[in-house]
C-alpha cells in the first residue's frame, strides 16, 4: 500500500512549504499527499505530478479530518509548517491534531529544518524498522485494559 502523509501551512509558510516540497519532491513521488485545503490548493497549482488529496481548510474542520486519519492509521508523517507569531483562530484544532500525532508517535515536521531530517531518515521508507516502534502499541493495551473504581 502506498505511503501517506499529511501537510498543513500557515498563511505565512505556505510558500516556504510549496516551495520545500519542489525541492523534495522525489520524496512525495511514491507517496499519497493529504493537505488541508489552502495548503492543498497551492500545492497543485506549485507542484503538478503529485497524488495530493484536499481536505476542508484548516480552520473548517480539516486539521480535525488529519487528525481522525491519524487515530485510525491512515497516515505516515504529518509536515505541518507553523508560523508562530500569528495568533491562529482554529488554534484548539492545531493544538488536538499536534496531540493525536504524539498520541500515535507520528513524526511531525513543524518547520522547514526538521522536515529535512525526516525526509532524510532511513524510517522515512520503513518507519517499521524504527525503534521502540511497538511500544505506543502497549501503551494503548495497558490504558485500554485498566481498572476504573
Ligand atoms: P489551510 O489550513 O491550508 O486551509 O489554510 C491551514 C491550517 O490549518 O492552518
Amino acid at each position: 500500500m502506498k505511503k501517506s502523509v499529511a501537510m498543513v501551512a500557515h498563511d505565512r509558510m505556505k510558500t516556504e512549504l510549496c516551495e520545500w516540497v519542489v525541492t523534495n519532491k522525489s520524496q512525495f513521488q511514491d507517496r499519497k499527499i493529504v493537505a488541508t485545503g489552502t495548503t492543498g490548493k497551492l500545492l497543485l497549482e506549485h507542484v503538478p505530478g503529485l497524488d495530493i488529496t484536499r481536505l476542508k481548510s484548516g480552520p473548517l474542520g480539516g486539521d480535525q479530518q488529519i487528525g481522525a486519519m491519524i487515530a485510525e492509521g491512515k497516515l505516515d508523517a504529518l509536515f505541518f509548517f507553523q508560523d508562530p507569531m500569528t495568533p491562529q483562530p482554529h488554534d484548539s484544532d492545531i493544538r488536538a491534531l499536534v496531540r493525536l500525532a504524539t498520541v500515535y508517535d507520528i513524526p511531525i515536521a513543524c518547520n522547514p529544518s526538521t522536515a529535512n531530517y525526516l525526509v532524510s531518515s532511513p524510517y522515512f521508507d520503513h518507519p517499521e524498522k524504527a525503534p521502540g516502534a511497538d511500544s505506543v502499541q502497549e501503551q494503548f493495551h495497558d490504558y485500554l485494559e485498566r481498572k476504573i473504581d
